[in-house]
Parts: C-alpha cells; sequence; structure tokens
C-alpha cells in the first residue's frame, strides 16, 4: 500500500484514552494502526473502516513488537508516529507489593515503550522524521495515590526519563519524543473508583470535573504535529490544573 498519509501506531487504542487518540488522529487524516491486546469493543464506522488497522499486538513481548513494526512496514512502509499509550494500573502499599506485580507492571509500562520505541526509532532515523508520545501520568509526579500506587507511579517516572532520554539521542535527526501526563481521566481504567474516590479526586481538580479521552487527545495532535518541530523532551500534565507546573 503506499500512500501519503501519516501513519501513526497507537498502544493500547482498543478503548479508553487511546481510542480517542485513534479517532482524533483519523478525523486530523492520519492512518492508525491499534496495537492491543484485544480489538476494539465499540463499532468503527465505514468512513474510519478505510483508515484504521487492528493488530494483535503484546507490548511487553519483543517478539510480538517486532512482528507488528514489520507487519506496518510491510503493509504501509512507513511510521511517522508512534504513540506508547497502553499500560495497566496497580493498587495496595508497598510493603505488601509482590516481586511478579512490581515485574509485570514495569515490563508492561515501562519495557513496552522502550520495545516499541527501540524498533520504530531507526524508521524514523531513516524518514529523518519521526514523532513519540510516551503516555505517563501525574503519578510519576505525586507518587501515586488516586487509583495507581507507589509502582505505578515509578513505572511512570520511568517513562518521564526514557522519553528524555530519547529526546536527547535523536532530536538532531527530526525525531520529537514526549510525554503526556494525563490527569484523572474517564475510562474503563478509572471505572472501578467509587463514587467517594470519585468525589475526593475531582474537588481537589481546579477544573471540578474528570477529565475526558478527548481532553488528552487533543493535546496528542499538538505534540505529533509536523508543524511542532521545537517541543521535545517536555513533560505536558493534561489534568485540569490538577498539579500546576
Ligand atoms: P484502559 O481503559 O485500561 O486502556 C488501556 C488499553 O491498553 C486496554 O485496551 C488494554 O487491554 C491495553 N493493554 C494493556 N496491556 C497491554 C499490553 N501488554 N499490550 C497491549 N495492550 C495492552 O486505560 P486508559 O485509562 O485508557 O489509560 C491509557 C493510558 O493512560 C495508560 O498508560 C494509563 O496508565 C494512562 N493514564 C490513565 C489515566 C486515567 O485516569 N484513565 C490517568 C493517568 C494515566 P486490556 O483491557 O485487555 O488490558
Amino acid at each position: 500500500m503506499t500512500t501519503k498519509k501519516s501513519l501513526a501506531i497507537v498502544t493500547g487504542g482498543s478503548q479508553g484514552i487511546g481510542f480517542a487518540i485513534v479517532e482524533t488522529l483519523i478525523a486530523a487524516n492520519y492512518f492508525v494502526v491499534i496495537a492491543d491486546l484485544h480489538a476494539p469493543a465499540v463499532d468503527i464506522d465505514a468512513t474510519q473502516q478505510a483508515t484504521i488497522h487492528y493488530q494483535p499486538c503484546d507490548v511487553a513481548d519483543a517478539q510480538s513488537v517486532k512482528n507488528l513494526v514489520e507487519y506496518v512496514m510491510a503493509q504501509y512502509g512507513h511510521i511517522e508516529v508512534l504513540i506508547n499509550n497502553a499500560g495497566v494500573v496497580c493498587q495496595g502499599e508497598l510493603t505488601s507489593l509482590s516481586q511478579d506485580t512490581w515485574q509485570r507492571v514495569f515490563k508492561i509500562n515501562v519495557e513496552g515503550p522502550f520495545l516499541l520505541c527501540r524498533d520504530v526509532i531507526p524508521i524514523m532515523q531513516q524518514q529523518k522524521f519521526g514523532r513519540i508520545v510516551n503516555i505517563a501520568s501525574v503519578a510519576a509526579q505525586t507518587g501515586g495515590g488516586f487509583l495507581g500506587n507507589t509502582c505505578y507511579a515509578a513505572s511512570k517516572g520511568a517513562v518521564i526519563s526514557l522519553s528524555k532520554g530519547i529526546a536527547r539521542e535523536y532530536g538532531e535527526q527530526g525525531i520529537s519524543c514526549n510525554t503526556l501526563c494525563p490527569g484523572y481521566i474517564e475510562t474503563p481504567l478509572t471505572a472501578a473508583m467509587s463514587h467517594e474516590q470519585v468525589t475526593h479526586a475531582v474537588q481537589a481538580i481546579p477544573a471540578k470535573r474528570p477529565g475526558t479521552p478527548s481532553d488528552i487527545a487533543q493535546a496528542i495532535l499538538l505534540l505529533v504535529s509536523e508543524k511542532n518541530s521545537y517541543i521535545n523532551g517536555v513533560t505536558l500534565n493534561v489534568d485540569g490544573g490538577l498539579i500546576r507546573y
């Protein structure tokens, strides 16, 4: 398939924040490949079908990531945008956390983005162009609390450092890598929060409402824009004013 449209890979793109990013990129004229453990549950309308492709992928599995990137290159021949969005949350106090849980969270939240970046950046280097956005969380800066615990916060802190390192290493080659930190966003991930937790969370947000997946997707558009060639290595909080730095 040959095309002049830019191609974006969105991990964890089948639901929640990821799917909103997919819809927003499609509306902005991108081809999008969703890399997720499961296909989108929502119906993809006829106009979207021509530009969205679902490819099963476990971001924590090196071979699965390699297969994904090979598939995309065979089908489209280029990758302009990579959104590392897939992630899992973790709860419970540190002293009762098993090593297995710690390792699983880091494997998906940190090793996943590493594997994707490792396999996609060489393609972006050849193109002399690439836009990478890694999704972390405000938990990286607060130590967690609302839903994610210390392990989750630490994994998302590592995502911020990963982005900064990539920005430093490849910024000269037309590749940017930024981190987006969502605040409290209403998705299947946060649906398990109790009424009390939601009320408590919203009280602390100056916007006095939870964020929507679309709030995150709009910020992504700015970071991946071809015209945006001088924002690199930043950590952008999209949180209704919660963190304020
Ligand atoms: P979500 O509703 O749980 O969606 C995440 C998607 O990623 C799901 O489709 C999930 O599949 C998929 N996924 C999980 N592990 C994967 C793997 N190993 N390989 C490929 N796909 C995998 O989560 P969300 O709320 O949209 O969150 C998206 C990102 O934003 C995450 O990184 C999260 O940490 C971050 N974030 C969210 C919030 C919030 O308030 N929602 C706040 C801060 C940061 P399964 O459903 O099968 O697991």
